[in-house]
């Protein structure tokens, strides 16, 4: 039978992924001869043999690739036969410009972990086991081509069992980088805080002596995968609230880690999809309901419905929570920080960052490269047609919250090719997104911009984003706030380098953002809800209850929420009270002794003049008190007027428990008036004011509340769809992330026609912010 060849060129997630051993596998099956090597853009195959069994390698290459591998592009060329006599994996080929996409970390995969537990393995118990398919990749990457001296796996010389491994085609850890095992590979350790940095356990005996520290209620700082977690045991109330106190969080839930999916289903309720993703690769945390009656303590997540839960995703971790009695079922596991900082990702950091916070560390010396937090993600089922919205045969329902661990670095494709640009993102939730073919490179989770160590992170990311993926931005794009630390750091790069910059609003940056993910085209404008609670306008008031009509160049402001003053500026925005009498003062409401924020303010005790006096004068004189349209401010003033909540710990807070009292069955809605544009709550107001004083539970109140703000949007979208007669709507801002408001609106819009666009790929919060200005900058600039 006549011999010819096939030159094979793939393009995708394809190194460190076992992806040459598979087609050595596939080749050697076949009895095909040639080779297959890695090059900086792919992986390229060269193979003789009949058009019969080419055609056959070709279909498995294209169908049974292994699992975390991900083709992107696939281009055959057929020529002449070569004559090879044998297969090989050939020496990889460098070319200087050009990249692949890098693996984020992986979670540990069933045979290692049943290899970890059988006692005849000689990686029994070994805390840092892995293979092609599973283990740590982003987070210790220094840079490309992925290989073992270029991670902070390179300072571990391998023993020869592991070189035998690593060197043999037809191993599951051929070529896995970081292989190890006890001979050769990083260890565990186990230290009192004391300042004196000696190890107390080693090894195995670490593991057992940091279960018992768990079980007698001490709180462990360990070094995990992207960085430190502060663990406790879950049950003990006393741990966990000392934790509390010593990390400055009052009541922000805490996440937590259990062994697997009986216990997770023993205190709370997960659906289907929600196991799925807890069981996903990713192994992200998924915010659950509380099953009423589960034993973890309530200071776990106070004044929660639901409790954010991972498996374990390390070996550490298996060993840790390897189920047995008297030891925590249940960890607590927070990133291992003071409140706001970053992460701690180093020993020495740790020790000085952390040992005011934990009694005890689990350390080991493998090195963190770069710092990545545990992501965080809802499931959302609203019946949207697959297709509907296209999201790359992610899983539809998957709904991000924070996006970072097990995500980042992989790109977000784009519906166009993409010069190489930076977008620097917002202040809060900070990521940013280097952009280059078709692909948004969208960071892990940066935080907030606000203290130095993060603004570090944020730099240091930047650096090394370019670096990994050989992007040299040709522009920039940022906020419009001319105080962002991001935007001052653009400022000052795009002068350095000469190059251009664009300033993108933030409420158009949401609606991009959205539009990107869904490979929206951007021939035709959507209508773009961009409901948030802070965003800087063009006209420098607070903008955040905007409804757009835009696509990526340009954007209307259709309608938006009347500006009311928030006085005292941030300060209104932890003290929801005073957003209350804003608004109030607004809707022209007196302030009445029996509203919950007006007797709430009466009842505060000063030295000086009292607040409420300086209230005032701020709504006189509109000094210190910035106008805003906030849409989470009015949010805020609701739960403020229902006496949920005055104050608030952390952000949202208010609306977030005004959410949880939601009557489901509660249909009733409020009237909001629609004026030239602008949308007034008094009336709703003045309604929830009567229903408080007709003795109306809280809970109804609440649905009314809720249910008039999807009524609105509603109303607002037939209005803009008789006008023009787009029936486009995207979803985005930070307001998205209440499931009841989200699945209200998403059931009336699918109901009337609507096509609906959600954010399935990076939050609906800040955190996707960057995605939808590097989409913007594009648009803008001509490039
Ligand atoms: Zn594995
Ligand atoms: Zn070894």
């Amino acid at each position: 039978m006549a011999l010819q060849g096939v030159r094979i060129h793939i393009t995708g997630i394809v190194q460190g992924v076992g992806f040459r051993p598979f087609v050595y596998a596939a080749a050697d099956r076949l009895g095909l001869k040639g080779w297959v090597r890695n090059t900086s853009a792919g992986v390229d195959i060269e193979v003789d043999g009949t058009q019969e069994q080419l055609e056959s390698f070709i279909g498995t290459l294209q169908k049974q690739a292994p699992p975390l591998s991900r083709i992107d592009s696939f281009n055959i060329d057929w020529i002449p036969t070569n004559n090879f006599t044998s297969f090989e994996i050939i020496h990889s080929e460098g070319k200087s410009g050009d990249f692949i996409p890098i693996s984020p970390d992986v979670s540990i995969c069933t045979d290692c972990l049943a290899e970890m537990f059988d006692p005849n393995d000689r990686r029994y118990r070994y805390p840092f086991i892995n293979c092609t398919n599973c283990g740590p990749r982003f987070t210790i990457i220094k840079d490309i081509p992925y290989d073992r001296p270029k991670t902070t796996m390179g300072s571990f010389e391998m023993c020869p069992a592991c070189q035998a491994e690593y060197d043999d085609p037809l191993d599951r850890r051929f070529h896995a980088q970081p292989v190890a095992c006890p001979e050769c590979g990083p260890l565990v350790w186990l230290e009192a805080c004391n300042g004196q940095s000696r190890a107390i356990a080693h090894q195995d005996s670490a593991i057992h002596a940091a279960r018992a520290s768990l079980a007698a209620g001490k709180i462990l700082a360990i070094k995990g995968l992207g960085g430190f977690h502060l663990a406790c045991d879950a049950t003990n109330l006393q741990a966990v609230d000392r934790l509390r106190t010593k990390k400055l969080r009052v009541d922000k839930p805490f996440a937590l880690m259990m062994p697997n999916m009986e216990t997770v289903v023993e205190h709370c309720f997960a659906s289907p999809a929600e196991k799925e993703q807890l069981h996903s690769r990713q192994r992200p945390i998924v915010l659950l309901k509380k099953r009423p009656g589960s034993p973890l303590a309530e200071q776990v997540a106070p004044g929660q419905t639901t409790f954010g839960v991972m498996l374990p995703y390390t070996p550490l971790h298996h060993l840790l929570l390897e189920p047995e009695p008297g030891i925590p079922g249940c960890l607590v596991m927070t990133s291992g920080n003071l409140s706001e900082e970053p992460i701690a990702t180093g020993n020495d950091e740790a020790r000085q960052r952390l040992a005011d916070l934990a009694d005890e560390f689990l350390l080991h010396d493998r090195d963190i490269h770069i710092r990545c937090d545990d992501s965080v993600l809802r499931v959302f089922e609203s019946g949207i047609e697959k297709g509907s919205s296209p999201n790359q045969g992610q899983p539809s329902s998957q709904y991000p919250l924070r996006r970072a661990r097990g995500y980042a670095p992989d790109p977000v494709q784009l519906p166009w090719k993409m010069p190489p640009l930076l977008a620097v993102g917002p202040e809060l939730k900070n990521t940013f997104c280097l952009t280059r073919d078709q692909y948004a490179f969208i960071s892990h989770h940066i935080g907030d911009l606000e203290n130095y160590e993060t603004l570090r992170a944020f730099e240091e990311g930047i650096d090394h984003y370019e670096r990994l993926f050989r992007i040299k931005p040709r522009a920039f794009a940022y906020d419009l706030h001319p105080d962002y630390l991001a935007t001052r750091y653009v400022l000052e790069r795009s002068q350095h380098e000469s190059l251009p910059s664009v300033a993108v609003q933030h409420h158009h940056a949401h609606l991009a953002s959205c539009l990107a993910e869904n490979q929206h085209p951007g021939d035709r404008p959507v209508i773009g809800l961009s409901l948030d609670g802070t965003g800087y306008g063009e006209d420098g008031a607070i903008w955040g209850g905007e409804v757009l009509l835009g696509d990526y160049q340009v954007y209307q402001r259709l309608y938006h929420l009347a500006y009311v003053p928030l006085p005292g500026g941030d300060l209104a925005v932890r003290e929801p009270w005073r957003t209350a009498l804003a608004h109030l003062h607004q809707a022209a409401i007196p302030w009445e002794a029996d509203l919950p924020p007006v007797s709430y303010a009466q009842a505060l005790t000063t030295i000086g003049r009292h607040p409420l006096d300086i209230l005032q004068q701020q709504l006189n004189t509109g000094f210190n008190a910035p106008p805003t349209s906030s849409m989470g401010r009015l949010f805020d003033a609701a739960a403020a007027l229902l006496g949920i909540r005055q104050t608030v710990n952390y952000e949202a807070q208010a609306a977030i428990e005004l959410e949880f009292l939601v009557d489901e069955t509660e249909t009733g809605v409020y009237p909001f008036e629609i004026s030239n544009q602008v949308l007034h709550p008094a009336p709703l107001l003045e309604a929830m004011i009567k229903d408080l004083r007709r003795g109306i539970t809280r809970s109804v109140i609440a649905a009314r509340f809720h249910n008039t703000m999807a009524d609105l949007m509603l109303r607002i979208c037939h209005r803009i769809q008789a006008e023009s007669d787009i029936n486009e709507v995207a979803l985005s801002g930070g307001v998205w992330q209440n499931m009841t408001l989200l699945e209200k609106m998403v059931t009336k819009l699918m109901e009337d026609g609507f096509i609906i666009y959600l954010h399935h790929q990076v939050p609906a919060n800040d955190g996707g912010i960057s995605l939808g200005q590097a989409a913007v900058a594009l648009h803008k600039l001509n490039l």
